[in-house]
């Protein structure tokens, strides 16, 4: 475990709360520390020391905890370079706590902050509750320190006071904790991250032929709606999918990637990046650090093009992806599995390999939308393939590839190749967020309206576990291929 311990300048050591008692052997910690400056100079900040302490020189003094830009940039370097598990910031007023945590967030960092003086409750430092702003100045202050309770996993307070008065002011947060009760970091690094999958809309520049959101051409979501909803639901969160649609077609995207970053969450999207094919527009998205998921279907062009039912699709495609990985954003890939490309898995996933991608998931067709329109001419068997997928996991895993599967039902999948079942890991688990229809559960959504299960399944051992299989292949092929695990 790496902790990094983030303190101004002038709050001394000797004076820290450092959880001593947490730290095993096999912690490893990083000091960094916020040297400031008066308003008037502007020098950048450079990182003065590659070893603990590390310095930040010429950090902006504030007292109302403004947005320091400068100070998530710098942030946003130091944290990329040095991976920490946990950071830890020791507050007194004076800097900016909000574009650490955003950037911390969003790099999927855990953020443990200790409060040393009344900063949190007044700028200035008093046992007040802002008597002397206006009430426009107070609602945006205290706007920025719900942010910042949001977005911690724990704010240690050193005085009993603290957590009184900001529990006044914001309500009862459990997160909030007087220093005798310090968060142990294990305790912080075991929680699940919780995510939000939330659908852009339906229009696409593609009409993939597996596509499960289908051609309801339902517009883009409205931002502002979009933005008070997020500001309500995104702390039960920690990551944000955007799925569609074509996530990067909305007309505001980096608008929506902003909101998103400020309100500190991990930003994953599910795009085909075509989009990306321009360097400059994938230069743009670099400064979010989404991780991106594609689907890279065949390493021919016509197979690729006739699936995503789009001409030169293939070619966008592809740029995409070198621009991508040449500004380093993370790429993991998807292939479907189709009766076009289920005879040549071995050769996508060497052709993915070349583009610099260590990440597959073999997905089986969830038939709805699209897919469920074109499911006699794309739909295989499960028994047609599975020598193909177990295959492909194997041959994968050897090139040092992440291989995973999505869809395959345990008992189809087998017990040697159990450990590649991305549904027995909860990955996929999540609430989906539609403007028009408020919050759902994609598991349960799953498990109780889309998916069946034989009356066999009774006696199988994965019962609990599996999801089931899709009514639609049911319909189509019957449910003798699934014969319950019994051993
Ligand atoms: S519960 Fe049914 S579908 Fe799932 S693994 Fe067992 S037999 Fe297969």
């Amino acid at each position: 475990m790496r902790i990094l311990h983030i303190r101004p300048a002038d709050l001394n050591e000797a004076l820290l709360f450092l959880n001593n008692g947490q730290e095993t052997r096999k912690t490893e910690i990083l000091h960094v520390i916020l040297q400031r400056r008066s308003p008037a100079q502007s020098t950048e900040h450079s990182l003065l020391s590659q070893n603990s302490p590390i310095i930040v020189p010429d950090v902006r003094s504030i007292t109302n905890q403004r947005y320091d830009q400068k100070l998530r940039e710098t942030f946003n370097e130091l944290l990329k370079r040095y991976r920490p598990d946990v950071i830890h910031i020791h507050v007194i007023s004076g800097f900016s706590v909000l574009p650490i945590l955003n950037t911390a967030s969003n790099l999927n960092i855990h953020k443990v902050l200790t409060l040393y003086d009344y900063s949190f409750i007044s700028p200035r430092k008093r046992r007040t509750n802002l008597a002397t702003k206006t009430s426009l100045e107070r609602k945006e202050y205290h706007r920025r320190i719900r942010y910042i309770l949001n977005q911690s996993d724990a704010v240690v307070c050193t005085k009993p006071q603290q957590k009184e008065l900001l529990e006044r002011i914001h309500g009862p947060n459990s997160k909030i904790i007087p220093v005798h009760n310090g968060p142990t970091y294990q305790t912080i690094l075991k929680k699940k991250t919780r995510s939000l999958f939330l659908k852009v809309g339906h229009i696409c520049n593609s009409k993939c032929l597996y596509c499960v959101a289908g051609i309801a051409n339902e517009p883009f979501i409205d931002l502002s709606l979009l933005k008070n909803k997020l500001e309500e639901v995104s702390p039960d969160y920690d990551r944000v999918v955007l799925t569609g649609g074509e996530p990067t077609m909305h007309p505001r995207f980096f608008e929506l990637l902003y909101i998103l970053f400020y309100l500190g969450l991990e930003i994953e999207i599910q795009s085909n990046i075509r989009i990306f094919s321009s360097q400059k527009i994938a230069a743009r998205i670099k400064k979010f650090n989404p991780k991106i998921t594609v689907c890279i279907n065949s390493h021919k062009e016509d197979v690729f093009d006739l699936l995503a039912d789009a001409r030169g699709a293939f070619k966008q495609t592809v740029r995409g992806a070198i621009n991508l990985r040449q500004e380093a954003i993370a790429l993991e890939t998807k292939i479907i599995m189709t009766r076009q490309n289920c005879d040549h898995l071995r050769d996508i996933i060497s052709f993915i390999k070349d583009l610099g991608i260590k990440s597959v998931m073999l997905v089986f067709p969830t038939p709805m939308g699209l897919a469920r329109d074109n499911f006699a001419r794309i739909n295989p068997r499960y028994e047609q393939i599975i020598p193909a997928i177990r295959q492909a996991l194997q041959w994968g895993s050897q090139q040092g590839m992440h291989m995973l599967t999505e869809n395959v039902p345990p008992c189809i999948l087998g017990a040697s190749y159990h450990s590649y079942d991305s549904q027995c890991e909860g990955m996929l688990d999540g609430i989906y967020m539609n403007i028009s229809r408020g919050l759902y559960n994609c598991k349960t959504e799953r498990k109780d309206i889309q998916k069946v299960k034989i009356p066999d399944c009774n006696s199988c051992r994965h019962f609990f576990a599996c999801e089931g299989v899709y009514r639609e292949y049911i319909k189509n092929f019957g449910g003798n291929e699934f014969v319950p695990v019994t051993v």
